[in-house]
């Protein structure tokens, strides 16, 4: 059996991080599909498992190359994609897959894969908490923070694109509803 795709996407401070770690836990035959980024590495982060961290010559070439499903240029200068062999590894081991990515390079892998993918927006309360969390994790300064407000606000608007919305208001429930969703949709019987 194929492996299926499962991908998460929100914006910055929505609290995306929590729901996939717990899809993970409780999830059979669930991989969480590392991905490839220029950008430096943040202290904590681990090469191979947060994701591959590689030189911007390099990810080009790997554009060149055709290595990526998706790939994009994220935030100025710094591009992240997902790696063709890292599904296709995956898939035929026959794990599911979930993803941690943007919403343009969800709704493109959507579009790939279609029915074998289940594309999940993950929505903050209000964007005004958004910012308050954003604001809190202080480790944003005021231009950053500003980016990725208006980032928040612009992927927000493409919630309708998606197959689920979760709004993420109240996390244990938040954690019921995302585990019932995935199990649903991989045809596990605690999906009801
Ligand atoms: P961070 O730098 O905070 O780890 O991630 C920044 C953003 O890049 C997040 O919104 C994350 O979802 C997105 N991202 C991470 N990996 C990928 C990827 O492979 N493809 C795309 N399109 N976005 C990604």
């Amino acid at each position: 059996m194929v492996g299926k795709l499962i991908i998460l996407t929100a914006p910055s401070g929505a609290g995306k991080t929590t729901l996939v770690k717990h899809l993970l836990q409780v999830i059979p035959r669930l991989s969480f599909s590392v991905s490839a980024t220029n950008r430096k590495m943040r202290s904590g982060e681990t090469d191979g498992k947060d994701y591959y961290f590689l030189s911007t010559e390099t990810f080009q070439s790997y554009i060149r190359e055709d290595k990526f499903v998706e790939w994009e240029e994220v935030y100025s200068k710094q591009y992240y994609g997902t790696l063709r062999s890292e599904v296709e590894r995956l898939r035929t081991a026959g794990q599911h897959i979930i993803f941690d990515i943007d919403v343009k390079g969800a709704l493109s892998l959507k579009q790939q894969f279609a029915q074998d993918a289940l594309a999940v927006f993950v929505m903050p309360p209000s964007l005004d908490i958004l910012i308050e969390r954003l604001k809190q994790r202080a480790t944003e300064d005021e231009e950053s923070l500003r980016k990725r407000i208006e980032k928040a606000s612009f992927e927000m608007s493409f919630q309708h694109e998606f197959d689920e919305t979760l709004v993420n208001d109240q996390l244990e429930l938040s954690l019921l509803r995302i585990e019932k969703i995935v199990n649903r949709f991989l045809g596990y019987s605690d999906g009801n």
